[in-house]
């Protein structure tokens, strides 16, 4: 018996990737129900092939795909980025939760709390705030970054967004969001929901062990999230490789397959590691390797707009 702790992304995926091939598995959140939390964004193409594995048509839960991605002021079209519906998707995919006796393997999906593994030395989970507002501005990515973290405007459709921003420093959150709003025109407004949120930023290499005692993580316990904090394709990305392991009788090689496979995920992280101890050096050399992946998987970029987006 698998015990799954944690039903976001990476959890229920994995849940109906070994139900599927016969495992005997139960899955429990402490939510009781998939809420509205922000988090829609994804590479449409890597979501499709994901979810078509556990027969799930992704074109089903798209909202839609914004035409650019405006960061800093700078307008950069968008490839593969689109808004879906991970509320009604969660609410699919959730079967009946409950907690199993004496399982032999306990996976631990909770994303940025890492429940069940070891706690992570010098963790980095950065503090947000989003909202659900509505608002009459075109549907594109709204971002605004600085060295410390960055503000968001999703849109959702039918006039309404998910605006947020995160910050290493908590402090700085408000102003981020502020200049966001002054920038894009994102008026202050009664919002129907407010919440707070965390986001790991840490490379799977910095969060192991992956794998203690009979407990096994997946996701963002695990650090799979991008220099950007996008961890929902990354989190699919991880449940099947950890679905393939178990299926084949090779645990032993998760660990060496997460960092190899998502190895993209380290020189973004590292990224985010230079440009937070200002270390322009390094983080100018990681430039073109981040950009290879990411002009290919997320919007299309430059060296230069990238250089002019982050003040190198
Ligand atoms: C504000 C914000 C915006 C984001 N926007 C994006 C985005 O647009 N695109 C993107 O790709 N990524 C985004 N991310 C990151 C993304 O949400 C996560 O990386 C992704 O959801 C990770 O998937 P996961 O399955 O590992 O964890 P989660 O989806 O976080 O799921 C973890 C689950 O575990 C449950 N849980 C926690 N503790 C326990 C426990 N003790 N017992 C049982 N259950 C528990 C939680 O309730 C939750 O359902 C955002 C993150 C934040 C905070």
């Amino acid at each position: 018996m698998i015990q799954i702790y944690g039903a976001g992304i990476a959890g229920t995926y994995l849940y109906h990737l070994l139900s599927s091939e016969g495992f005997e598995v139960a899955i429990y959140d402490k939510r009781s129900e998939p809420d509205c939390r922000c988090a829609w964004g994804i590479v449409y193409s890597e979501a499709k092939s994901f979810y078509s594995d556990i027969g799930i048509n992704f074109d089903d839960y798209v909202i839609l795909k914004p035409e650019y991605v405006v960061a800093n002021g700078i307008w950069l079209k968008n490839r593969d980025i689109v808004m879906f519906d991970k509320k009604s998707l969660l609410a699919d995919l959730w079967v009946e939760m409950r907690k199993a006796e004496n399982p032999e393997i306990i996976v631990d999906a909770t994303g940025s709390s890492r429940a069940f593994l070891p706690k992570i030395a010098n963790d980095r989970v950065l503090p947000t705030v989003q909202t659900t507002e509505k608002h009459d501005v075109e549907p594109n990515l709204y971002i605004q970054m600085e060295r410390t973290g960055y503000a968001w405007a999703f849109p959702l459709g039918d006039g309404w967004w998910h605006i947020g921003a995160g910050n290493v420093e908590k402090g700085e959150i408000e102003r981020l969001l502020n200049e966001l709003r002054a920038k894009y025109g994102f008026n202050p407004t009664d919002s129907t929901c407010r919440c707070t949120g965390k986001v790991r930023m840490l490379p799977p290499s910095r969060c192991r062990p992956f794998i203690s005692g009979n407990v096994v993580g997946v996701g963002e316990a695990i650090g799979c999230v991008s220099g950007a904090g996008e961890g929902n394709a990354p989190a699919l990305a991880s449940a099947k490789i950890l679905a393939e392991c178990m299926i084949n009788s090779e645990l032993e090689k998760y660990e060496e397959r997460i960092l190899k496979e998502l190895e993209w995920i380290e020189n973004e992280q590292r990224f985010v590691d230079a440009m937070l101890n200002n270390n322009r050096l390094t983080a100018l050399k990681l430039l073109p390797k981040i950009i290879a992946v990411e002009s290919r998987r997320t919007v299309k970029h430059s060296l230069s707009e990238i250089r002019k987006l982050i003040g190198l």
